[in-house]
């Protein structure tokens, strides 16, 4: 009181400045689980196997992005909040959570073990329409040499020995990137069964055991979600088919079904040179990230990818 000088008053910084470092702060504590719907985090939680199928190698990070040039779904929120959970609570992984497309240069994939395209759409990697209508040509140019760079960027990460996991939309992205589409198997051409139509999902047939369904117990999930069906270059026979539609329990009489092969993927896993891909078209709805079993089927897929499941995976050619 009195026996020291009054601190000097702090400077009040320039408005911009004190805006731009509040939205940093709301960027770094913005939950997905405040974007999630009310009661999901509980139920994420509750419905998460509680440990790993494999001790972790070494510590394993994934980045989760979710950027989209299309259709937005809502489920992204919950999506990001099982994959969060499902990390913290079995200890297999860390996620970063981000769309900053600065993550897919050389030096910062350095920093992952695995990517996953959460419900991407169009070319993420890409400014939008009405984005592109407002830059520059030089600008533009700049735009579309990112978009070359990063796609060799992912390429090379994932064929060097990494991760790849795609969920759901992940296969309504990048139709203009022919080897992702390979990489992935199929792009998305529509989906009959939508988000409200209970449907029935099989295990492949002879791959009851295999670890990466195992947890279903040879059993059907039934429940409504909106599945897609996919056009080239899909190819079952080129890929570990896990999960599959049963067309013997599920309405084919659905106006959009284009395919008359019953060739209904949902679930697969593949080699991708010395990479590792997951992908499953399951994740439009909310619910599907809190059902037990997708979420035991998600870790074995995501460990497996990560390289630290020893499990077989044959691609078939
Ligand atoms: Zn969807």
């Amino acid at each position: 009181m009195g026996m020291y000088p009054d601190p000097p008053k702090p400077m009040k910084p320039f408005a911009p400045l004190y805006l731009a470092g509040a939205l940093t702060l709301f960027l770094a504590t913005h939950s997905p689980a405040e974007d999630a719907p009310k009661g999901a985090l509980e139920k994420i939680t509750a419905a998460l196997p509680d440990k790993p199928y494999a001790k972790p190698q070494k510590e394993r990070k994934i980045l989760v992005f979710s950027k989209t040039n299309g259709f937005h779904h809502a489920s992204i929120a919950t999506g990001k909040v099982a994959l969060e959970e499902m990390g913290k609570k079995t200890g297999a992984f860390q996620v970063v959570i981000s769309d900053d497309l600065a993550n897919f240069e050389t030096d910062a994939l350095k920093n992952f073990d695995a990517i996953c395209f959460l419900s991407t759409t169009g070319n993420a990697f890409s400014p939008k329409k009405d984005e592109l209508a407002t830059m520059s040509e030089e600008d533009k140019k700049t735009a579309a040499e990112r978009d070359a760079r990063l796609k060799t960027n992912v390429m090379s990460f994932v064929k060097s020995g990494h991760g790849f996991i795609g969920i759901h939309a992940a296969t309504d992205s990048f139709y203009e990137w022919a080897e992702y589409g390979k990489m992935i198997n199929g792009y998305f051409a529509g989906h009959p069964w939508g988000s409200s139509v209970p449907v029935s999902i099989k295990v492949e047939p002879g791959q009851e055991k295999h670890p990466l369904v195992a947890m279903l117990n040879g059993e059907n999930l039934e429940f409504p979600e909106e599945i897609y069906q996919f056009k080239e270059p899909y190819d079952s026979k080129a890929v570990h088919m896990l999960l599959r539609l049963d067309t013997t329990k599920t309405d084919m009489t659905r106006p959009g079904i284009k395919r008359t092969d019953g060739d209904f993927g949902i679930s697969w896993a593949r080699h991708w040179e010395k990479g590792r891909v997951f992908y499953s078209s399951l994740g439009h709805n909310n619910e599907i990230y809190w059902n037990p079993k997708v979420l035991g089927h998600f870790l074995a897929g995501i460990q497996w990818a990560l390289g630290d499941y020893d499990v077989e995976v044959k691609d078939g050619k």
